[in-house]
């Protein structure tokens, strides 16, 4: 009989390694809400990010590249929407410049192919009503329906996938574990957790210290009027600002149809947080008792007060749209939806990076998976199954 493994949380990277544990474990996945992907990997810009960003050798590097090639196949063979459409990042002061050859060079060192400077002339060709004084193209990313994604996997799991199973603690049992959760208790011999928003707090269920902690940044979406959607073909990103992890509002058109702008990143009340009015208080406390984000706020106050001011303003978030698109207008602007980032932070206030997983006897705990994470999501599985000999 093979080793049982439970898999807590039914995001997209659970979800992706249960698909590839189930090829030689016997596998349960347990997940808190009433459906799959009802947090991150349901709420977010639905790109296909190809390694551009992240630094040559790290974890996102590796697994981006990897992934991205792994998703689009995925994608493929379950007729799950999708389109390599490419994304132009756009620089449009001088002082961006040296960060654009810096990230064209990244992405030539991770290994994209395909990758291009252009002139403002050939970003004009590609995106006639874009701004900008030179610009990076990457031919291989695109867009993914990814909660088309998630369906397709729990249709591939060979295995339960157990829904509104909240796991509420788990216990050492001989050599394996008890998994307590709200949909009973199941014995295993292995525990791997990916739960998103909760993943700190998942992993120490099995008694580890919250060496790092997740900070909930909420993203927020306008949507563009259909009669302005033409100001946009496919992705238009800004440079990103090396002190945030994150990679500025851009524009992103949507695989369903339609054109989105944002995510913004603001500080969020509660982990599951995707109005501004929602407030939970343990979350609150939980973050407040935390000094890391106190070091973080104190080295970072005016970014975080005009990310707050830019979130209850659409001028100033349209503002930001317009040294992409100088032609798009308030006025063009609807309310979407918003997404919570899950991003893990050290006690010293910095922001963790990379994919991080903390790892132990007969646990692996996924505990920061931010974007590209999506992408990169079948990658990801791969690292965990070759993990857990
Ligand atoms: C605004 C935004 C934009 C993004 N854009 C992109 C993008 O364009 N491209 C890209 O590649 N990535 C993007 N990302 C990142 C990507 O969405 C994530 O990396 C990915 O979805 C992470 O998947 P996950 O399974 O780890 O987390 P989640 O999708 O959050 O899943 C975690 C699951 O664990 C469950 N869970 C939590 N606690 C428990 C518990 N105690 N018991 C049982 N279940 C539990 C939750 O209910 C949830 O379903 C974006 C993210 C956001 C928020």
């Amino acid at each position: 009989m093979s080793e049982r493994v439970v898999i807590v949380g039914g995001g997209i990277v659970g979800l992706a390694a249960a698909y590839r544990l189930s090829k030689r474990f016997d596998v349960t996945v347990l997940e808190k809400e009433a459906g799959v992907c009802r947090h991150q990997s349901g709420h977010n810009s639905g790109v296909l990010h190809a390694g551009l960003y992240y630094k040559p050798g790290s974890r996102k590097a590796r697994l981006a590249v990897r992934g991205i090639r792994q998703m689009i196949e995925f994608c493929r063979t379950h007729s799950i929407p999708h389109e390599v459409c490419g994304k132009i990042v756009v620089a449009t002061a001088e002082e961006e410049l040296p960060r654009l050859k810096t990230l064209y060079e990244r992405g030539q060192q991770n290994g994209l192919s395909g990758l291009r400077m252009l002139s403002v002339e050939e970003l004009r060709e590609i995106e006639p009503h874009a701004a900008g004084i030179a610009a990076v193209r990457v031919p291989e990313e695109g867009i993914a329906d990814y909660p088309a994604v998630c369906n397709a996997l729990v249709g591939e799991i060979d295995g339960p996938v157990i829904l509104n199973a909240e796991v509420t603690a788990i216990r050492r049992e001989g050599s394996g574990w008890r998994v307590v959760s709200t949909a009973g208790e199941h014995s295993c011999d292995r525990i791997v957790t990916c739960a998103g928003l909760h993943s700190d707090r998942v992993a120490a269920l099995t008694g580890r210290p919250r060496e790092v902690r997740i900070v909930p940044f909420r993203g927020e979406y306008y949507k563009i009027r259909p009669e302005r959607q033409f100001l946009v073909r496919n992705l238009i990103y800004p440079v990103p600002d090396p002190k945030f992890p994150f990679l500025g509002v851009h524009f992103t058109r949507l695989i369903h149809g339609g054109v989105e702008a944002g995510p913004n990143a603001v500080l969020a009340l509660a982990r599951e947080g995707y109005k501004k009015s929602t407030i939970r208080p343990a979350d609150v406390f939980d973050a407040i008792a935390f000094s890391g984000l106190w070091r973080f706020l104190a080295k970072y106050p005016r970014m975080c007060w005009q990310e707050l001011r830019r979130s209850y303003s659409r001028e100033l978030f349209c503002a930001s749209l317009q040294r992409l698109v100088p032609e798009i207008q308030p006025g063009d602007l609807t309310e979407g939806g918003a997404g919570v980032r899950a991003q893990a932070m050290s006690p010293d206030g910095s922001f963790v990076e990379d994919f991080h997983f903390v790892e132990g006897a007969g646990e692996l705990h996924v505990v920061n998976a931010p974007s590209p994470g999506a992408t990169a999501s079948l990658a990801i599985a791969e690292e965990i199954d070759s993990r857990l000999p």
